[in-house]
């Protein structure tokens, strides 16, 4: 399987230069140049299948160059956690991806990418300087899940007070072969210096770089895995399945619809999310507007420009009805988010996150004014613990970080400040040695 930019068809890479290049060279990003099918008896046995064996089945088709033998290892190894479908209400189930190592679902696309990558470098004394911008949750679990990686570098960089202080110190207390770059901009600032920096001729050719953002294919394909499980324990109801998704970089929502282009019958997809609304918009006036992206209380999907719309309108063929058809698009106010969480603690005493709560929102909405006779998922993707704050003034509930965890807290912050000038950065990225701040 070949992999070819969003932005030309033509321009196609192998696996490993997808995984280790992250970005085009032309800026678009990779994805197969086919989605295969899944063949009838996957989906037959799918109720019974566990997360990494899903995994094992959905990817040995499309990195199909890697020996099973080696694909089955890196499943098993990196989706060692559940992702329970749990009812919440009649018709209304959270898929809680929150129980890996760092809480967030995105322990799942980092756990999967890292051990993708070591797995493809063979020349491992190039080391390879993974670049991250995170607005929280994905610094994190890529911190996590590449920590202590042989022959792999990671920086990291976060908006200052742009991420909840439990975060924060679980993207600045790893050491070892993480840094974490305390960026004076937001979320969107940190995310065009990792842009610049892949683009910068100089440090093409200077340093290895490449991207642990959703950019990255490797990221984004297991979290298509997940999708099958949820919609696998729903399988014998024969009503329609509608998937409700917090979005912010929308590398979940094009997840989802790759595993729908791979045969998973979804009815629709709900793209929900927050004040920065700039693909709800896009999907009622047609119009794509990038915006700054404004602060809210689900701050992983304070996003103004994000980057996987590309994708998503690729694997439409740019066809904006045949993308409506699939992906309604809903937006929240951090009133509406706040509402959701209140009544689902008061009437089914359910817990959810601020980013769970939007995406609950959007499958609410959904079933009042399209269509209620449906079973509908919403993806909770972070622990409620990582948002004490609202969720505590929200439920009046204290939620209790669990024990594994809870280290961190008693770490110190290590992280050096930058401005979001970008000659600074690349200064920072040509001169820093292994940076002991
Ligand atoms: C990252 C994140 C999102 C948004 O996911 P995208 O793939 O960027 O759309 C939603 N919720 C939480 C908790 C996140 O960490």
């Amino acid at each position: 399987m070949k992999f070819y930019s969003t932005r030309n068809r033509n321009l196609k890479v192998d696996l490993k230069q997808a995984i280790t290049k992250s970005l085009s060279e032309d800026g678009g990003l990779y994805l197969p140049e086919q989605i295969p099918q899944l063949p009838a008896d996957f989906f037959e046995k799918l109720p019974t299948l566990t997360l990494a064996e899903i995994g094992f089945e959905v990817s040995r088709l499309i990195l199909d160059e890697i020996p099973e033998a080696d694909l089955k290892r890196i499943c098993d190894d990196a989706l060692s956690f559940e992702t329970p479908l749990v009812k919440v209400d009649d018709d209304c189930y959270s898929l809680e991806l929150f129980h890996g190592p760092t809480m967030a679902f995105k322990d799942v696309g980092a756990r999967f990418m890292a051990r993708l990558l070591s797995y493809l470098l063979d020349d491992k004394e190039e080391e390879v300087h993974v670049l991250v911008a995170t607005s929280g949750d994905t610094g994190s679990a890529v911190a996590s899940g590449f920590h202590n990686v042989p022959g792999i570098r990671v920086t990291i960089l976060y908006p200052s007070g742009g991420v909840s202080p439990f975060q924060e110190k679980q993207l600045t207390t790893l050491g070892g072969n993480i840094i974490a770059l305390e960026v004076d901009g937001v979320f969107d600032d940190c995310q065009r210096l990792v842009k610049q920096a892949f683009a910068d001729e100089q440090l093409k050719k200077e340093r290895r770089l490449t991207s642990a953002n959703s950019i990255n294919f490797g990221r984004l394909l297991p979290q298509s895995f997940y999708y099958h499980y949820a919609v696998g324990q729903l399988m014998n109801s024969s009503k329609p399945i509608v998937i409700s998704v917090p979005s912010g970089n929308y590398g979940n929502l094009t997840a989802g619809v790759i595993a729908w282009k791979m045969g998973l019958p979804i009815q629709k997809f709900v793209a929900s999310s927050n004040a920065n609304n700039v693909v709800p918009r896009y999907l009622e006036s047609g119009n794509y507007e990038p915006k700054a992206s404004v602060q809210t209380i689900s701050n992983a999907m304070d996003v103004g420009n994000p980057n996987n719309v590309e994708r998503l309108q690729d694997l439409f063929n740019h066809d904006l009805d045949a993308l409506r058809e699939m992906v309604k698009g809903y937006s929240f106010s951090d009133e509406e988010t706040m509402n959701t969480m209140i009544s689902t603690w008061e009437k089914q005493q359910y817990v959810l996150d601020p980013h769970g709560a939007v995406a609950l929102s959007g499958l609410q909405k959904y079933k009042a004014e399209i269509e209620n006779n449906v079973e509908g998922i919403f993806l909770e993707c972070a622990h409620p613990a990582k948002f004490d704050v609202p969720v505590f003034k929200a439920t009046g509930v204290y939620p209790e970080i669990p024990e594994h965890q809870k280290e961190v807290l008693h770490k110190p912050k290590r992280a050096m400040m930058i401005s979001s000038n970008f000659d600074e950065f690349k200064d920072w990225l040509l001169h820093d040695e292994g940076c002991s701040c």
